[in-house]
Order: C-alpha cells, then structure tokens, then sequence
C-alpha cells in the first residue's frame, strides 16, 4: 500500500495568456497541479483554501482518483486569483496581478488523520505557514519545500528556519540564484544542501532539472516537446508527480530519486500540453510510463568503449 502525499498549497482561479492564446477562470495553483499530477501514483491529502465562489465540480476527477478534500476549506469570500502573461519563448513570465482573496488569511489546519502522512509537499506558501504544517505533523520522513522569489526576498528568516526542517527543496534556477547569491547552478544548489536539506532540485525550465544529493549531481533533461500550450502549472505538477512517485515507492535512494525526477519530468510534460490540468485531467499512470520510456530513451550515453569495440 503506497504511503498518503500530504499536499500544501493554493487553489487558484488563473487568468494566463500565452502567445498563442488566453483562458480565463482556469483552475490552478500549486496544490491542484501537484493533486492532479500525484494523484497518478499514490493517494494525495489535500490542503488548501477557497473561497465561496469556487466550484467544486471542476475538482471533482481528484475525488474520483482518490484524492481526499477534507482539509480543502472554505472561507467567506473569493478564491485566490492570479493572472499572467508568458513571452514568445514560453520560459519568461510575468504576473500582472495576484488576488490573494481568502488566501490571505490562510492558517492551514491539517486535519488529524493527515497528520501522520510520511510524505509532504509543501508548496509555495509563506514560509511562516510552511513551518506552522511541519508543526502540526508527526515527524514525516521526506519533505519537500517549494517557494518563491517574493519570500525569498520577504520573509528570509522564516525560510531559513524552514530550510533546516526539509529534506528536499524544489525551486527554480532564478530562485536558486536569489536565495544563494550565487550565479553558476552547481554552486548555488550545493550552498543551498548547505543549508539543511538533504537534496535539492533546480528546475530549468525547457532545460530539465539539475539534482544535488549526498554531495553527487545528476541532471535530466525535459522532453523535446513540440507542443506547449502553457507552461502554467509545470513546476507543481513536477513536484507532484516526484513526490506521488515517492510516496508509491517510499525509495529516497540517490535511484529512487532519479526515478521520481523523470517521472516528474513526465508530468510536468503532459501538463504544458494544454491549459490548466485539462491534459493531466484525463490521463492515466501508463501515459507517464511511455514517457518515462521516451526520456529514458533520449537521456540514453551509450558506453565510449563501444565505439573502441566496433573499431576493433
Ligand atoms: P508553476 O507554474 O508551477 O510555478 O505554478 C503556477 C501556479 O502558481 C498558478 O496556478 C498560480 O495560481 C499559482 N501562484 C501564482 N502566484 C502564487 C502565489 N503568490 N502564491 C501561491 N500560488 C501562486
């Protein structure tokens, strides 16, 4: 019986316009891609608020896949809003607005039968509140934190302090930057080990993912896509589908890892493929195996000694 993810983060309406379109209204935030994304693997605990017009049959394929809702809560007002704009290459964003709505007054209380879950991802909220869920837990045994430029910049102690309490931070190249000080990505992410996890994941964008575990590094690169319709949720579905991976498997060996960043990376991969969840809505386990084969089969070094071989 695989383990319970406990998952931490927004539910959001988002508004996105890409170069090749817009959606208004579309579910996200990082606790519904990492759901939608983990929810392939293992059973998924979610936490998160919304508010009084959210609708929750636009979710209701999480239910259907096992994912439980008793922690998600509704508050008087309107659910989190955040609207954004991509730029022609699709890797650079902008956020035009961010409506925190009932988001604001977020004080998540994990419900008691969550509370011995031994995964948990911590999506980006404020680090204050990601140390408030470790606080309530029985002692997890793997831990990933994801968070952003914004509490990098506002709330650096909070962070540091929930840094010390993780054992794997997921973050991408410019917040690894901002929180390091560091431009080169190998340095950052080995200062970032320095300050208390015990693996770190710097996320790339169309450039894959560098891990640093146990002193080692191992990198991935993401799938040759030739269709990406928006990139919006790519980080949390990553995350999630590496930490519904973990969680099915409980393998946090520097393999089992590696494993759970490409099947990350196979996520991820389905969900640029359409607005919001749409493509990861529909889709099953054995999709995210054929594209674990595919990346295997691109990531492939044949051994150089081979060539002496044939030579010979
Ligand atoms: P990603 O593309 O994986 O980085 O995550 C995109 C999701 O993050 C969107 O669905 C947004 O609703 C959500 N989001 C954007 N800004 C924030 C924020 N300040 N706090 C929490 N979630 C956010």
């Amino acid at each position: 019986m695989p383990d319970s993810l406990l998952i931490v983060g927004s539910v959001a309406y988002d508004n996105v316009e890409t170069p090749g379109g817009r959606v208004e209204n579309a579910l996200g935030g990082s606790a519904l891609f990492g759901a939608a994304a983990a929810s392939l693997f293992a059973p998924v605990h979610l936490v998160g608020i919304v508010g009084t017009d959210f609708d929750r049959a636009g979710i209701a394929f999480l239910e259907e896949r096992g994912v439980d809702l008793t922690g998600l809560e509704t508050a008087e007002g309107n659910t989190f809003r955040w609207t954004g704009v991509y730029e022609d290459d699709m890797n650079n964003r902008r956020t035009l607005a961010t409506e925190l709505n009932v988001f604001a007054n977020f004080a998540p209380r994990i419900p008691d039968r969550y509370r011995g879950d031994r995964i948990v991802f911590l999506g980006n909220i404020a680090p204050r509140l990601q140390l408030h869920v470790l606080d309530q837990m029985a002692g997890p045994e793997w831990v990933a934190l994801d968070t952003m430029d914004m509490w990098i910049r506002d709330a650096a102690d909070d962070l540091a302090c929930v840094l010390k309490r993780v054992h794997m931070v997921v973050i991408n190249d410019s917040e690894a930057r901002a929180l390091t000080g560091k431009t080169n990505l190998a340095v950052a992410a080995r200062s970032i080990l320095d300050m208390g996890p015990r693996a770190v994941v710097v996320k790339k964008g169309e450039h894959g993912v560098l891990l640093a575990v146990e002193g080692e590094f191992a990198v991935l690169p993401a799938l040759p896509l030739e269709t990406v319709v928006d990139p919006t949720g790519a980080g949390d579905s990553f995350a999630g589908g590496m930490l519904g991976y973990i969680a099915a498997t409980g393998d946090v060996t520097v393999s089992g890892l590696r494993r759970a960043l490409a099947y990350g990376t196979a996520a991820a991969s389905l969900a640029v493929e359409d607005y919001s969840f749409n493509r990861l809505r529909g889709a099953r386990r054995e999709a995210l195996d054929e594209r674990y084969r595919w990346l295997r089969s691109i990531s492939f070094l044949p051994d150089p000694h081979d060539q002496e071989r044939h030579n010979a």
